[in-house]
């Protein structure tokens, strides 16, 4: 495999499903709510979903159950309840081998900026405590800094200015098809770290230009590239 982490100076990172081994807990808090009003829904649907603002998945299954989008104050109500339940299954769980991957980021001297679609505060928050000085206090852009949110490529091109680096200077880091798309669609050489139930194949559709079976495995690689890079 080609040293990808040569002659970049940026990664563009999102959090759950890379950083947090957040995705099964989030899934399950959006089945719930929805559920609750009524619409019929599967929890493994979400997966597809992740990276989306939470408006957005909010009016896809109300398109799909009542024909029409939800009016925005009550997609923000709705959206709290989600937050409240995902807070409820608690668990703040750090993604098993992402401290090595900030590590080998940090030895090959790229920037990290976390590009995350979630408005989650209860993880932002968190960072700071789970992996200490990875990110910069404003190297952040959430789904509170964006209009469109994932699928778009807006969130990444925000990463790249607080960065400042262009496209191919940086890598993105996703666990979400949805994300990869958003990456390629910036412009970006795009990993993709299946930590989840979403098969390979998915992620071949969006483009992405590596794909690794676990973050492990990912950390792992980038930990002997980096070391490489300093030879
Ligand atoms: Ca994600």
């Amino acid at each position: 495999m080609e040293n990808f982490l040569r002659g970049k100076h940026a990664a563009l990172i999102d959090m759950d499903g890379v950083l947090y081994d957040s995705m099964k807990y989030h899934t399950l808090a959006w089945q719930r709510m929805m559920s609750e009003l009524g619409v019929e829904c599967s929890r493994d649907e979400f997966y597809l979903y992740e990276g989306m603002t939470g408006a957005a998945t909010i009016n896809l299954l109300y398109q799909r159950a009542f024909g029409h989008n939800c009016d925005p104050e009550e997609a923000r109500r709705l959206y709290s309840i989600k937050s409240e339940y995902f807070k409820e299954y608690g668990a703040r769980e750090p993604m098993p081998g992402a401290d090595m991957m900030i590590a080998a980021l940090k030895e090959a001297g790229l920037r990290r900026v976390l590009v995350t679609g979630s408005a989650q505060l209860s993880l932002l928050d968190s960072l700071s405590i789970d992996y200490p000085g990875a990110f910069g206090e404003k190297d952040r852009v959430t789904g509170l800094d964006v209009a469109h949110g994932k699928p778009d490529p807006e969130p990444y091109l925000k990463g790249l200015e607080i960065a400042g680096v262009s496209a191919s200077e940086a890598i993105v880091i996703e666990n979400a098809p949805l994300g990869v798309r958003a990456g390629k669609g910036a412009g970006i050489f795009t990993i993709a770290i299946t930590t989840g139930p979403i098969p390979r194949e998915e992620f071949e559709k969006e483009g992405a230009d590596v794909i690794f079976p676990s973050m492990r495995e990912a950390a792992e690689v980038m930990l002997k590239m980096a070391k490489e890079m300093r030879r």
